[in-house]
């Protein structure tokens, strides 16, 4: 479990969205099935967001070890088919996930890379 510190405010009108470690966030509540994923209010915006809002686990239906393993096998070289094998889930699962850490490494590439060659 990540300390406040290190997210941010998910509101994209928010003085403070994207800044870590300002002081505004503050846990509210606890959501999900088990109560396990923390609920993050910003005392800035008002707003209200899921601690995983921004992530590849915002609105996961498999538990976040099993979404890890998949994005683990992909890392390390596994195929979609292999990598649904091996963690036990449908290859589609296996291939929604990966699309999905897909996009999110594209805007982390794009916001710090400065020219793609
Ligand atoms: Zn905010």
């Amino acid at each position: 479990m990540k300390s406040l510190e290190e997210l941010c405010c998910q509101n994209s009108e928010c003085p403070k969205y994207g800044r870590r470690g300002r002081g505004n966030l503050s846990v509210c509540g606890r959501i999900g099935r088990k109560r396990t994923i923390r609920q993050i209010y910003c005392s800035v915006c008002k707003a209200r967001f899921s601690e995983r809002k921004g992530t590849v686990l915002y609105h996961a239906k498999l538990p976040a070890e099993k979404v890890i393993a998949i994005l683990d096998h992909v890392r390390e070289g596994c195929g979609v088919r292999q990598t649904g094998r091996l963690v036990r889930v449908s290859k589609n699962t296996a291939n929604r996930y990966i699309l999905l850490a897909g996009g999110h490494a594209k805007a982390l590439h794009d916001e710090l890379v400065a020219l793609s060659p």
